[in-house]
């Protein structure tokens, strides 16, 4: 037991401390802060450079939301790539989907791939050994830029745009993951807390609606992203995905024999794109300024925000 603190440190103005009552792992990593720690109330928690990025107790949230959404959406989706998402929950939900042959996962740092499995093997539960998944350990960036395979779906499980994923929130990453697409494929990516952050939802709405036919951003509630609601961002050339009823959602489900869910409902999947007026006038402004020409991102490859290194541990 020790009787630690650990801190968010990613809001300038205010912070969230969380109880390490075990830290399981802590390291500086060739791309960031590291540290697994056990919390009675959210389970084990990894926090990368002063961010929390998930607990074993709502993961489900967040995993589910960006997986079920676009795959539902389509039809038959086959071939997904996933960009970040180390910890496998994503992957973990992905493959659920029996249509999917194969998924890529494109992680940069190994270390957050290796301690998932070891310290919380229930999130990835067992997809980096699955004869389907393919783990690449590399920068996004590059790879959407040099990839030949083109996926039904793209899947940004990213951490804040700071640090190694600040590339992962900029115009040209997103549009050589629209290169990466078939036709009518969709790309989503986390995108924040919109009560905290607008301009980050502003400027990846800018950018989508730039690129793409369609930009729809929803919202889920994950309990351990402190400040309100989260945000995530989905865009296609495919109209059509976005129109689906709760009713051939629930029939799609039932027909791909998923059932586990603890989150996604196809009530949820379709509630989550209505959006309170303060998210939604961001979105309106957003699209109006991409279709006068500004495409810009949150993230440019020059201006790329840096973190801010967690608190030394208090003696
Ligand atoms: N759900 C979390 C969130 O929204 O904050 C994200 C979780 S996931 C752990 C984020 C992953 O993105 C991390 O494992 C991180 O190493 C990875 N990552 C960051 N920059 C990357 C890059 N440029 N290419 C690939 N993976 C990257």
């Amino acid at each position: 037991m020790t009787d630690r603190w650990i801190e968010e440190t990613f809001h300038p103005h205010w912070k969230v401390g969380l109880k390490a009552d075990k830290v399981l792992h802590e390291v500086k990593t060739e791309h960031q802060h590291l540290v697994i720690f056990t919390n009675k109330t959210w389970g084990t928690v990894l926090m990368l450079d002063g961010v929390c990025q998930l607990t074993t107790s709502d993961e489900f949230v967040y995993h589910e939301m960006m997986a079920h959404v676009p795959l539902m959406a389509l039809d038959e989706p086959e071939k997904v790539l996933v960009v970040g998402g180390g910890d496998g929950g994503v992957m973990r939900e992905v493959l659920k989907h029996p249509s999917v042959e194969k998924a890529v996962l494109v992680e940069i740092d190994r270390t957050v791939v290796d301690t998932a499995e070891k310290y919380y093997p229930e999130i990835p539960s067992g997809v980096f050994q699955n004869p389907r998944a393919e783990i690449v350990i590399a920068d996004g960036l590059k790879y959407v830029a040099e990839t030949d395979e083109r996926f039904d779906a793209i899947i940004v499980d990213s951490s804040e745009p700071i640090g190694p994923s600040a590339v992962l929130h900029t115009r040209e990453f997103f549009a050589d993951c629209k290169k990466a697409l078939k036709k009518g494929g969709a790309l989503v990516t986390q995108n924040g807390l919109p009560f905290l952050f607008p301009e980050h939802l502003a400027g990846t709405t800018r950018v989508f609606a730039s690129l793409f036919k369609r930009v729809a951003p929803m919202m889920c509630t994950q309990p351990c992203y402190f400040g309100g609601p989260f945000a995530l961002n989905m865009a296609t050339d495919d109209k059509d995905i976005l129109k689906l009823d709760a009713k051939e959602l629930a029939k799609r489900a039932r027909k791909r024999g998923i059932e586990d869910f603890k989150y996604w409902t196809p009530a949820v999947h379709v509630a989550a794109f209505a959006l309170p007026a303060y998210a939604e006038k961001v979105v309106e402004k957003a699209i109006v300024d991409a279709e006068a020409g500004d495409d810009t991102g949150y993230a440019t490859l020059e201006k790329k925000p840096k973190p801010k290194r967690p608190a030394k541990p208090r003696a």
